[in-house]
């Protein structure tokens, strides 16, 4: 372990974890480089829905291994972290499991009340990705971040955190623990511009004035960015039983890979790698769990109380497993 002690830190990748990181170093004084060879935004970040969702995600994502006090405190940390549009129309559930899941809502303490559409819970939010990401590079340029256009190399030295998405080739041997899931999400022009987020197993709505978004499918092990279009077929058809009538509407496919841990959650904290940390793996909740992230990393690199929920987050969480396994 290191700690910051008025040192230059590198932060390698430019999605939503190190975009988030880089800004809340800056704004503690600490000189920031972040490397990124992909044009801004051509990343998991870029493409994803921007759903803030603790409620639903714990509800319809059992694997995600976040449990609902964990997201909402997370989510919670958005509206003080970046001035950003939010939108919080709140979602509501239209599968075919109704009963389950409103048992399930219950069971967590969630928000909800029924409404004719089905279960609504107003806890959910949502941004704009694209839109939250311009701001970001905006706001940490302001802080005094700068930007490089390159992988970070065997050159760099210093302190180095590694927010490299499902990139698993870095310096740091936990990165070998990610598996990569790629994810098809369709854009649909005339859908739905307004409202809550239309939910049911395997498929959400967002509406948007821009384009809807519908959203998404979950491809274990597959790590290319290639739209299969059988998949984005199935999503669309998947789509009718939430907006009938969206097969109909144009749509443009879009992919993207996260990179998920064995235990859903991701890897934050000090890699076994000298003067690396790790901000990796945050599956389908990249966006949601961005300013927490950041916060622990930066508490890391101040020596400081990482927070109540970095023990869960941390790196070492596995070692003592694979030993034993
Ligand atoms: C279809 C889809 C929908 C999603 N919807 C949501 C949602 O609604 N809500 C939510 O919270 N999350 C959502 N997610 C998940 C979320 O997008 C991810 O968890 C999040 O984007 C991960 O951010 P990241 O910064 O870790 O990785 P990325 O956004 O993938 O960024 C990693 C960056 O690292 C760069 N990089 C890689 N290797 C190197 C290197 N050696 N040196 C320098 N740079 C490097 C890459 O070029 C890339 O730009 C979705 C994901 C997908 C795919």
């Amino acid at each position: 372990m290191a700690s910051l002690n008025g040192g230059r830190v590198t932060v390698a990748g430019a999605g939503a974890l190190g975009l988030c990181i880089a800004l809340e170093l800056a704004r503690r004084g600490t000189a920031v480089t972040v490397c990124d060879p992909a044009p801004v935004g051509d990343n998991a970040s870029g493409v994803a829905a921007g759903m803030l969702a603790p409620v639903f995600e714990s509800v319809l994502d059992p694997d995600g291994g976040g449990d609902l006090d964990f997201l909402r405190a997370a989510r919670d940390l958005w509206p003080a972290f970046a001035d950003v549009p939010i939108d919080r129309s709140g979602a509501v559930y239209r599968g075919d499991s109704g009963s389950a899941v409103r048992e399930r809502l219950d069971a967590l303490g969630a928000d909800w009340r029924e409404t004719p559409d089905g279960p609504f819970s107003p806890e959910d939010w949502r941004l704009d990705p694209g839109a939250v990401m311009t701001r970001l590079y905006a706001m940490a340029g302001r802080a005094g971040v700068t930007f490089e256009d390159r992988a970070v190399s065997a050159d760099d030295t210093g302190l180095l955190v590694l927010a490299t998405g499902a990139n698993a080739a870095g310096p740091a041997p936990e990165l070998a623990r990610l598996t990569p899931i790629k994810g098809h999400i369709l854009r649909v022009a005339g859908g739905p511009q307004t409202g809550p987020v239309l939910r049911a197993e395997g498929v959400y709505l967002c509406p948007d004035p821009a384009a809807a978004v519908l959203g998404a499918t979950m491809e274990p092990g597959l790590d290319d960015r290639r739209v299969d279009p059988g998949q984005a077929a199935r999503l669309l058809a998947l789509g009718e039983r939430l907006w009938p009538g969206i097969s109909a509407l144009r749509v443009r496919a879009e992919v993207g890979v996260r990179a998920a841990t064995p235990d859903g959650l991701p890897m934050v904290g000090w890699s076994a790698t000298p003067n690396v940390l790790l901000a990796v793996g945050a599956r389908r909740n990249g966006w949601l769990l961005a300013p927490l992230v950041a916060r622990t990393i930066a508490a890391y690199l101040a020596d400081e109380d990482p927070g109540p929920h970095a023990a869960r987050l941390d790196p070492r969480r596995f070692d003592d497993k694979e030993t034993r396994a």
